[in-house]
């Protein structure tokens, strides 16, 4: 079958890889190049073992603990059972394409896909009609493939990352109240990636934020985090979302790359057996999104004080064992095991209501 994917990022890769050995894959990328400019944080929980086996070349960094900061400067720290994986995001996308070219799929770059059966050439600037049973939209946050097919408006985050020079402890600080949330995570041991997440005002409170790692600025970088909405479409007759596009991400951490290879596997599925793929890839990961979509929107409502008293919460042996064995991948899990230990959790749902 002639299958067209939009979007050259990891997932249409991943995508363009797993389809095109039994089909004829062509992906337009507008980009010269797949992985570059790097637009990501690039941390990944251990349940990306689930998926792929790890490669050396695009790994930088293995983290074994974490800092959440309350408004009153105190923190929990997770010591994690397992480490949290950075990754270096150009080698990371560009392994996806190496997978995709070796399994046959050709890549089209320099095009950007501007009409539902058209692509316009960024050298010639002149437009050439695309012919496919199937159309995948890869496209990122601000998919077109989504809006000529009407498949749902989106809301999003600004981020905004710097890359600083400062000699670290090899821990992520994450702060759940800074913007909508904030991070410094070490990239090496002398080198962060500091940036924030917001709905508005990003580069001022990243300014603010950032004070707190004084260091030679080397680098910007910055981008759109969809937010995941359980009531989006992805899938439309012979279209289908994947990724970003899709708004397959986690609202309380931004982390979009799980969610997004584990559907682009369950579109797969769906494909080769002929099966609903908005059905497939919501019974896989559609209640951990919803479950980071609901304490997002109860996270969105807490005072000072709530983060101060959340993070106390935690901050007892039996509650930190939760956070450090639970990927938060399985969100639904450190929730219920949370409120089990400690009922008085449930106080802070009222937050919605
Ligand atoms: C600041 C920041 C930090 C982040 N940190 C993390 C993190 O630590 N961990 C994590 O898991 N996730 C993180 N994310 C989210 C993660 O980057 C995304 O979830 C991920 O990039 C999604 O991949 P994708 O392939 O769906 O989309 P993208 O990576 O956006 O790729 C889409 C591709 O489509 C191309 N494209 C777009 N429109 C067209 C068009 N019309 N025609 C042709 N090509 C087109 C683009 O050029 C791009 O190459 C972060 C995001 C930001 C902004």
């Amino acid at each position: 079958m002639k299958i067209t994917v939009i979007g050259g990022g990891p997932i249409g890769c991943y995508t363009a890889s797993l389809l095109s050995k039994d089909n004829e894959v062509t992906l337009y990328e507008e980009k010269k190049e797949v992985g570059l400019p790097i637009q990501c944080t690039g941390i990944l929980s251990d349940t990306i073992h689930e998926i792929i086996p790890i490669k050396k070349d695009f790994v930088a960094n293995k983290i074994w603990s974490t800092r959440v900061y309350s408004p009153n400067n105190k923190f929990l720290r997770i010591d994690f059972k397992k480490p949290n994986i950075i990754i270096y995001r150009n080698k990371f996308d560009q392994h996806f394409r190496d997978r995709a070219l070796k399994n046959g799929a050709k890549i089209v770059h320099k095009h950007r896909f501007t009409g539902k059966k058209e692509v316009l050439s960024l050298e010639t600037r002149k437009k050439k009609k695309i012919d496919y049973k199937m159309l995948i939209g890869a496209d990122g946050p601000l998919s077109k493939v989504s809006e000529l097919n009407g498949l749902g408006k989106r809301k999003y985050l600004q981020g905004v990352q710097a890359l600083i020079k400062k000699k670290n402890d090899n821990v992520i600080d994450f702060y759940p109240h800074i913007g909508t949330y904030a991070w410094a995570v070490p990239q090496t041991e002398d080198v962060l990636r500091v940036g924030v997440a917001t709905e508005k005002n990003a580069m001022k409170i990243f300014k603010e934020f950032s004070k707190r790692y004084k260091g030679k600025l080397l680098g910007w970088q910055g981008g759109l985090i969809p937010l995941h909405n359980p009531k989006l479409q992805t899938a439309k007759n012979n279209v289908y979302l994947v990724g970003d596009a899709a708004a397959q991400i986690k609202n309380t951490t931004g982390g979009g790359l799980i969610p997004g290879l584990i559907s682009a596997e369950e579109l797969k599925k769906a494909i080769d057996n002929d099966l609903d793929y908005d059905k497939l890839w919501r019974k896989r990961i559609g209640k951990s999104l919803w479950t980071h979509y609901f304490v997002r929107n109860i996270m969105n409502n807490f005072d000072d004080d709530d983060w101060n008293r959340l993070i106390q919460l935690f901050n007892k042996k039996s509650m930190k064992h939760i956070l450090a064995t639970e990927s938060r991948d399985k969100p639904i899990r450190i929730l219920t095991k949370a409120i089990l230990r400690n009922p008085s959790m449930l106080k802070f749902f009222k937050k919605i209501f």
